[in-house]
């Protein structure tokens, strides 16, 4: 029986003083590399929730999309991206924010969703918690519910559930 925990630790490489001197870069490509740990990380995210309860799911650029993709194909859910500034083609909703290392725009589709569609966000790792509660609010402006937040890996050192409010986060490693 594999420790899922333990392996999603070993596979993810620290790399000191990227992407600017002080930050340690969580770089989850060994990760993704491994077939049993990435499967792993898939299915507990769709198993937490459990399948038929989500109508979106929401993958944030770019690492965020390796991972929603996936579940959303196994939860039976659709796929909406959250890009970066002047990446969408339509019209969009933006939000800008702080992040760990600099400060950054996001964007959404403004029509990525039914009135009450039950959303889950998923993204790599949650820092100081910007990202998700920008992608949060952008969902709710397109008229989707957020159903909560699932995450490889919390740096809880960062504080970022206090920035979400009360959105549920489900973190698969916590640091
Ligand atoms: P934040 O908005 O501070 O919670 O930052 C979360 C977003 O920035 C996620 O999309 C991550 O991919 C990225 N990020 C922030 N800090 C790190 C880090 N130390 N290592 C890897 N990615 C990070």
């Amino acid at each position: 029986m594999v420790d899922l925990g333990k392996l999603i630790q070993e596979r993810i490489r620290d790399v000191d003083d990227y992407p600017k001197p002080g930050v340690v870069f969580k770089d989850i490509t060994p990760l993704l590399a491994d077939h049993v740990a990435f499967a792993g990380v898939v299915d507990t995210i769709v198993n937490h929730h459990g399948r038929g309860t989500i109508d979106k799911i929401v993958g944030i650029e770019a690492r965020g999309f390796i991972l929603a993709a996936p579940v959303a194909y196994h939860f039976g859910a659709g796929f909406v991206p959250v890009r970066k500034k002047g990446k969408l083609p339509a019209r969009t909703h933006a939000a800008t924010y702080d992040l760990e290392y600099g400060t950054e725009t996001i964007e959404i589709h403004a029509d990525a969703f039914e009135s009450g569609d039950r959303v889950l966000i998923v993204d790599d790792v949650l820092a100081t918690g910007g990202t998700a509660r920008a992608a949060a609010d952008l969902v709710r402006r397109c008229g989707g519910e957020v159903v909560g937040l699932s995450v490889l890996l919390e740096l809880s050192f960062l504080h970022g559930r206090d920035k979400v409010g009360n959105l549920d986060v489900h973190s698969l490693v916590t640091v």
